[in-house]
């Protein structure tokens, strides 16, 4: 969501004259977006803030604006904890920064806007025709990319920040998202994944369409190849959407599906409403559905009261579930949230050790679905060259690519001669079949069989397999 709230504020800023620098040393304004979700996200935002001060010191004109999350929490306070800043605003202000900093470099006035509205807005800011220095935005060159469907949350799970830093839910018009998408296509885009705190509730509340109904449409977005969505709630996961995965061939294999813990005791005092059968009941249909559904979850170690059968339930419903991929999370006290309250803590020794215990765990099951994958064949959305590029360059002089398929592993692979060294032939973008060679744990590496007609000059063919 805050890779999404940055590309708004940089059309926003570039449309206005602003260039993006090279380097944060370079800059007249910074504006750092910040997130608060764990401990550890606020941390690193107060010391990038301590970072900023060295500057201003060397740069007495540099402007610091601060928004998302941290900055809806602190408002006013923030400036008292970190001096260094000029303009604080909240996550409902984003369309209105542009205003303050043009006021702040009149007046020189330091401005704090964390107001939260009852509305979404809905102009179209991508459509807004950038300044040349808007080119090289992540919108204009990115094969993927992220669209946020609905704003705020009030679930009110015990341990989260979100319903009091991002305020109501409240779903953007069905209309302005298929348009959005439809102009990312047109910049090349060919994978969009729909962002909602759980966009299982999306367009209930304003009588808009059901979430399924929108995945509907955007399947018929011309150009687009693929659909994934994030989160999905549990409790409100519909028979409606698992069949959406039939009816819309474009919506990728993979559901992100938080569970946070095993042990109905503590999802109870989650408040997350469901139970840990109701959990397996949900993840058993979508499998009867989509027998080769990737399901992906977060898990929370150590919340308040959790012990160390707790703990246990959570590690037997990960093995019963043999999961994709989780992520894991030390549970951390935020300001406000009621678990903050909850007595019998758990150390951060435990934490950590019960943290390890559910990585190492995941880590095997991973493992062992990626050695499933060899020999297999997938169609990869090539995202460009791969991190390794560099480094497989020097060694062989040939480009590494890197996709994703569509249950969302990266695979790289490499092409044989005729597309070497500084080849003009760009694949980032394009649909390849690959056959799976070898299973890392964080990724694989394939072989591609097949080419895409469709590509200059290699009409039919099959590629030189590296
Ligand atoms: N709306 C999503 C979650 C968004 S927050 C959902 O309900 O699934 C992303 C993840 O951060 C959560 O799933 C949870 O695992 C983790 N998280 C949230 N608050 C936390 C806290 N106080 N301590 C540790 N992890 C937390
Ligand atoms: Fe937070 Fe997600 Fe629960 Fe909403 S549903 S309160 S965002 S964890």
């Amino acid at each position: 969501m805050n890779v999404y709230d940055s590309e708004k504020i940089l059309f926003h800023l570039v449309r206005r004259g602003y260039e993006k620098t090279l380097s944060v040393e370079l800059a007249d304004l910074v504006v750092l977006n910040t997130c608060t979700i764990r401990e550890k996200a606020a941390q690193k935002a107060f010391s990038f803030l301590g970072r900023l001060n060295r500057l201003k010191q060397k740069n007495p004109d540099l402007i610091v604006a601060v928004g998302g999350c941290v900055a809806q929490q602190e408002g006013k306070k923030l400036i008292k904890r970190a001096p260094v800043v000029d303009i604080v605003f909240g996550t409902h202000a984003i369309d209105r920064l542009w205003e303050h900093i043009s006021r702040f470099e009149h007046k020189r006035r330091r401005i704090i806007d964390v107001k939260m509205s009852e509305s979404i807005d809905e102009t179209r800011f991508w459509e807004e025709p950038a300044s040349k220095a808007g080119t090289d935005s992540v919108k204009d060159s990115s094969v993927t990319a992220f669209v946020t469907i609905m704003q705020g949350c009030e679930n009110y799970c015990t341990y989260c920040v979100v319903p009091y830093v991002r305020g109501k839910e409240i779903s953007r018009r069905p209309d302005s998202i298929v348009r959005e998408i439809e102009h990312l296509v047109k910049k090349g885009v060919r994978e969009v994944t729909l962002l909602g705190q759980n966009v299982n509730s999306y367009g209930i509340r304003q009588g808009f369409c059901s979430f399924a109904q929108l995945v509907n449409r955007i399947n018929s977005v011309e150009g687009l190849s693929r659909i994934r969505f994030t989160t999905s709630h549990p409790k409100d996961l519909s028979i409606e959407l698992m069949e959406t995965f039939i009816s819309c061939d474009k919506l990728c294999n993979h559901i992100h599906l938080p569970v946070q813990s095993g042990s109905d005791r503590i999802l109870k005092l989650m408040n997350r409403r469901y139970t840990s059968e109701n959990y397996l009941e949900k993840v058993a249909r979508l499998r009867k559905i989509m027998p080769d559904m990737a399901i992906t979850t977060d898990i929370i170690v150590g919340f308040p009261g959790e012990t160390e059968k707790d703990f246990q339930q959570t590690l037997n419903l990960i093995r019963e579930v043999e999961f994709n991929s989780l992520f894991a999370f030390k549970y951390s006290d935020r300001p406000q949230v009621p678990s903050a309250r909850f007595s019998e803590k758990v150390t951060e020794r435990e934490k950590m050790h019960r943290l390890q215990q559910v990585l190492a765990l995941q880590e095997e099951l991973t493992s062992k679905k990626h050695h499933l994958l060899i020999g297999s064949l997938h169609k990869l959305l090539v995202e460009g060259f791969s991190k390794k590029h560099e480094s497989a360059a020097k060694k062989n002089h040939r480009i590494q690519w890197t996709g994703r398929t569509q249950s969302n592993i990266v695979v790289n692979f490499t092409l044989n001669s005729g597309f070497d060294g500084d080849c003009d032939e760009n694949l980032t973008g394009s649909m390849v079949d690959v056959m799976i060679e070898e299973a890392h744990s964080h990724s694989l590496r394939g072989r591609p069989v097949y080419i895409n007609p469709e590509r200059k000059g290699l009409k039919g063919d099959k590629y030189h397999v590296a």
